[in-house]
């Protein structure tokens, strides 16, 4: 593998956006002895202090990439989730789970509020060499960045920018917000008798209900466990309700109405929290999308998205953090596999396309599938896992990496067999 470092001057990359994606790319091809350039629209203390902005849950073979990539400084502070939890509430209104189970995830995953961890990378960043600028970068920038670097990436997220790119059709079979979403971040939950979990509620028409332990902020500077409560609420039900609240704290109020009403169980450990901070919410909705990975600039030159900006995902299944750190470490190891060769636009979709193919196209279907109201198979097979404890770690362990799914969400005669086979298991 040629490294950067062998050849007389250091190949130079520019990367826009500070999140996940750009900023684990970044440090990492620093240490590898690239010259890395990172423009954002976002100093680190408007992050800081700013609203919040994901529940950023990352499973354990994400983490171990931050781990590898030393990146991985909260995590001594950040409290550990060990399993998944899932609940369905009996359909006769009295309050109570109709189902319920939880299972161990091999490995434990973490949530660090990004709040937190992207000043952290950003200082990390700068620490190990890089060039750190801060721009709202537009069409004009990114011809200035490709007429300068050999590479540059678009890792915007959520910005206006990344819409440059357009959505490939072919990929993107949701055209609409399935969900409205909402965060509160809390102090002050009670711990349930098992250990920590995401736990998941599945509200029937309704919407999803979902929340672990975190680290946050906490004043200027330093930093606090926390749990994080996620809304998804169906359009137009009565989840999707987050309009009236005008504050924080009818935010809060709305958040622990909606718990008491569907979710009484997650109610009764909730009902004295108090919010993190006036930060500490969000309301908002997302079009899940798959966009074209290569920009053409009106000079001709190519800029190669990353990240949110080419795979964004409903947080339904807490995969975007995930699918932007494994596609980081992908386009970094074909970095380096490219050693002095062109980064060109045969190698960008090609790069692209091994990480759809191999890995994000498996993600991407098995979160569509959740948006809608699940067949029978599946809400049998969710009930069979409450009996059979090999099958509830087998799906609770897909989050880790969802391309297990495939071998039964998706067909039902697939998920008879799983179930036939589990259910024989236990009978033994
Ligand atoms: C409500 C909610 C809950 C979520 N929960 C989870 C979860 O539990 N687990 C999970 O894995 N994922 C979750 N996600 C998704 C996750 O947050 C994203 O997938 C992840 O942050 C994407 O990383 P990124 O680097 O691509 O983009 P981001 O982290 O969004 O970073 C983009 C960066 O680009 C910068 N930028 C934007 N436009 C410009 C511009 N024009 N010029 C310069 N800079 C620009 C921004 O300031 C930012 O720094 C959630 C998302 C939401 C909305």
């Amino acid at each position: 593998m040629h490294l950067a470092s062998e050849s007389i001057t250091p190949r130079s990359i520019a990367i826009v956006g500070a999140g996940q994606a750009g900023l684990l790319l970044g440090c990492a091809l620093l240490d590898k002895g690239y010259a890395v350039t990172m423009v954002t629209n976002r100093s680190a203390e408007d992050i800081w202090n700013g609203k919040v902005m994901s529940s950023q849950f990352i499973f354990d073979p994400a983490l171990q990439i931050e781990r590898d990539l030393g990146l991985d400084q909260w995590e001594k502070d950040c409290p550990y989730t060990e399993g998944i939890g899932f609940s369905i509430p009996a359909p006769d209104g009295s309050g109570t789970q109709a189902l319920h189970w939880h299972a161990r995830l091999h490995a434990p995953g973490q949530s660090v509020d990004q709040r937190v961890k992207m000043p952290g990378w950003m200082a990390e960043f700068v620490r190990r060499g890089g060039d750190l600028r801060f721009e709202d970068v537009g069409v004009a920038e990114l011809e200035t960045l490709t007429a300068a670097h050999e590479l540059v990436l678009l890792a915007g997220g959520k910005g206006d920018i990344v819409n440059l790119l357009g959505r490939d059709d072919s990929r993107s079979p949701v055209r609409q917000p399935m969900r409205q979403l909402a965060l509160t971040y809390v102090t002050g939950m009670k711990r349930h008798d098992y250990y920590e979990c995401v736990n998941f509620n599945l509200i029937p028409g309704v919407g999803e209900y979902f929340v672990f332990p975190a680290l946050t902020t906490h004043g200027a500077s330093s930093t606090q466990a926390c749990d994080i409560m996620v809304f998804e609420g169906v359009p137009g039900g009565p989840m999707d309700c987050w309009g009236d609240a005008r504050s924080p704290e009818q935010h809060l109020e709305t958040s622990l109405n909606i718990l008491k009403t569907f979710a009484p169980w997650e109610y009764e450990r909730s009902r004295d929290c108090q919010l993190t901070d006036a930060n500490g919410t969000l309301a908002g909705r997302i079009t899940p999308m798959v966009r074209n990975a290569v920009l053409t600039l009106p000079s001709g030159r190519k800029v190669f998205g990353m990240g949110d900006a080419v795979l964004v995902n409903d947080p339904i299944t807490g995969q975007g953090s995930n699918n932007a750190t494994k596609g980081a470490k992908h386009y970094y190891d074909a970095i380096l596999a490219r050693g002095a060769g062109a980064f060109d636009e045969a190698w960008m979709r090609q790069t692209f396309d091994a990480l759809y193919n191999g890995y994000a196209e498996k993600v991407v279907r098995w979160t569509n599938s959740l948006l809608f109201p699940p067949p029978d198979y599946i809400v049998k097979l969710l009930a069979t896992a409450q009996h059979a404890p090999a099958l509830a770690s087998r799906i609770a362990n897909g989050f880790n990496d969802p391309r297990d799914y495939a071998d039964y969400w998706f067909d039902a005669a697939d998920a008879e067999r799983l179930m036939q086979r589990e259910m024989e298991a236990v009978a033994a």
